[in-house]
């Protein structure tokens, strides 16, 4: 999978490997009929955060779209390869399938939820299915506060473990089958999307939010803006359990992207800022600030080996 990494300059300066991504795409899996445009966001959106109709994560970079039908795919999911080999399952080939119908059923055999997405990858010979999510964007180590070593990404149960496997952040009891991050020192584990990576701060839980871990890896925080309700300039940013509740609906702002104020305890979720709620009038220009869009500098770059990109990557200049 190729990573692309791009800085935006106050607006309009792109980096060379930005200016080498293709300006359209045709016949992509998930929109075969129409050709994708590349776009530097998604007109109308604000902050430009939209939903990428593959891994129906939030981004906010580089886009690939059909304005007819509103078809947006961030830049990962729009060169997703036809194979990958994955660390996971070294032996085989895994090949991007369609998993929009037939395969609503089918768990993946990273994290045993459904096959949700409309696309996936699979290895026909065992019958092994994994989605974009985990088959992109686990990082193969993180550190928690929970422990003073890394922990690593295990795709199978560890040797020797004493006891049944028990997740230290929801305490839950899993199946070492599915994969998981594990101290071999502490024999301490604990589920994927329980380790938090976004925020080492916070503690997020498997079962109210699967994707924690990787949900705002395409969308890049910063940037500022200021509206009409509130006298102080406010910062896009992901919400933690510090922020407390919106002030405008009340809800918490946790897991969510929020505009909080860095001057006082003023916060509230991003969709409920819009373009007109924001001040409006000569120096309104002055009042607005886009974040600076990078991509991430995740992740998976030495796990995924793809033939296919491989071969392009003098043409697209994809990071090793
Ligand atoms: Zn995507
Ligand atoms: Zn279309
Ligand atoms: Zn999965
Ligand atoms: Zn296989
Ligand atoms: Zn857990
Ligand atoms: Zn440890
Ligand atoms: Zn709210
Ligand atoms: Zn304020």
């Amino acid at each position: 999978m190729p990573f692309y990494m791009c800085v935006r300059h106050r607006g309009f300066v792109l980096r060379e490997w930005c200016a080498r991504l293709p300006p359209k795409i045709e016949d992509r899996p998930g929109h075969p009929n129409h050709t994708l445009f590349l776009m530097r966001n998604v007109t109308g959106k604000f902050f430009g955060v939209f939903g990428c109709k593959i891994c129906m994560l939030p981004s906010n970079g580089f886009v690939y779209g059909c304005s007819i039908c509103e078809y947006y795919v961030d830049v990962h999911c729009a060169f997703l390869p036809k194979e990958i080999t994955h660390e996971a399952h070294p032996d085989h080939l895994l090949s991007r399938i369609d998993a929009s119908s037939s395969l609503s059923e089918t768990p993946c055999n990273a994290c045993g939820y459904y096959l949700i997405n409309c696309i996936a990858f699979y290895c026909p010979s065992c019958d092994f299915y994994l989605d974009i999510e985990c088959a992109f964007l686990l990082p193969g180590m993180i550190s928690h506060k929970y422990d003073d070593h890394p922990l690593n990404l295990r795709y199978d149960p560890a040797e020797n473990h004493p006891s049944d496997y028990f997740c230290e952040i929801c305490e839950d009891e899993f199946n070492p089958e599915s994969w998981f991050y594990h101290c071999s020192f502490c024999v301490q584990s604990m589920h994927t999307a329980c380790a938090p990576l976004i925020l080492q701060c916070e503690q997020v839980v498997y079962t109210r939010y699967k994707r924690c871990i990787f949900y705002f890896a395409n969308v890049k925080f910063g940037g500022t803006c200021l509206i009409k309700d509130h006298q102080h300039r406010l910062t896009f940013t992901q919400g933690i359990k510090c922020h407390g509740r919106c002030n405008h609906c009340g809800e918490e702002l946790q897991y969510r992207m929020i505009f909080n104020c860095l001057e006082c305890k003023y916060a509230v979720h991003r969709r409920l800022v819009t373009p007109t709620a924001l001040v409006t009038g000569q120096d309104a220009a002055k009042f607005l600030h886009m974040p600076t869009i990078e991509i991430p500098s995740r992740i998976m770059k030495k796990r995924i080996l793809s033939k296919q990109i491989k071969k392009k990557k003098h043409i697209y200049n994809a990071l090793p």
